[in-house]
């Protein structure tokens, strides 16, 4: 099925086009890449879909709701019980162990902390970081701390997650430990995945790729769709 309808996405930052057009569907559990070139608009798109950024003109709906005819309240309830964000630095709570960082959005949900923790720990466990459960950001390695990341991304069961560059700091070996456990768990919990990647080594853990040139989707056989230009 479903989840996330983006037509028409268009966005520009002054007179810099970011978005022309673009069109994107995301099914529900599936892992789609975003891939493209520096500058073509992926982290743009990504923003638009996540309700982040405000397209200019363009539309997107999650499960037939127009995101637009949101108020920032329930938009931000949306963010909060239904996607997940993970950036390329995952912005981990510096003074929090990596247990309270995952705890965290449970106890902002209202989860007593025993319960909390618990579940906490079982996502760390996921992410093969249960290890690294009492040290801070700074004492972990890079790829420790997106895993955490992500583990704090998903412990509230979101129905898609937003990961732009997720590794893009990382080497080659420690991108694909996390992507390996990124799609590992995201299989077993049916969550979807849009991830926002320019690596071709990134792209290949995804079910389906869109590709952006120039803030446009490329076709299948890679050309521009017609009419535009
Ligand atoms: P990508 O993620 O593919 O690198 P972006 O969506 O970040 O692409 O950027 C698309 C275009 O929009 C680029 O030309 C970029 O410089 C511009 N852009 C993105 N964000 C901003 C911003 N906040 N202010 C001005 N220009 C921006
Ligand atoms: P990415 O390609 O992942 O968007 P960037 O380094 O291009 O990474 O962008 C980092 C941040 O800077 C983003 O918030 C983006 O919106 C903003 N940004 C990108 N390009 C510009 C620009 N030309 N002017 C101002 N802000 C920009």
């Amino acid at each position: 099925s479903t989840l996330l309808v983006a037509e028409g996405l268009t966005k520009s930052y002054g007179r810099t086009p970011a978005l022309r057009g673009a069109d994107v569907e995301v099914h529900a559990g599936e892992i789609l890449a975003v891939t493209g070139a520096s500058g073509s608009g992926k982290s743009t798109l990504l923003h638009c879909l996540a309700g982040i950024v405000h397209p200019d003109a363009g539309a997107v709906a999650y499960e037939g709701t127009r995101l637009a005819g949101l108020d920032e309240e329930r938009l931000s309830e949306l963010r909060r019980t239904d996607f997940g964000i993970v950036f390329q630095f995952g912005q981990l709570i510096p003074e929090l162990s990596a247990l309270d960082n995952v705890a965290l959005p449970l106890l902002l949900a209202g989860r007593p902390r025993a319960a909390a923790r618990a579940e906490a720990d079982a996502w760390l466990e996921r992410f093969g970081v249960r290890g690294q459960r009492e040290l801070r950001a700074g004492e972990m390695s890079g790829g420790q701390a997106q895993r955490v990341a992500l583990a704090r991304a998903l412990v509230t069961e979101p129905k898609i997650v937003f990961a732009d560059e997720p590794t893009g700091a990382l080497d080659s070996l420690a991108t694909e430990q996390v992507l390996a456990s990124l799609v590992h768990t995201t299989r077993e919990t049916h969550t979807a995945v849009v991830l926002v990647t320019h690596e071709a080594q990134v792209a290949a853990y995804a079910d389906r790729e869109v590709r952006l040139q120039d803030g446009v989707v490329q076709d299948a056989f890679g050309a521009m769709p017609s009419g535009s230009s």
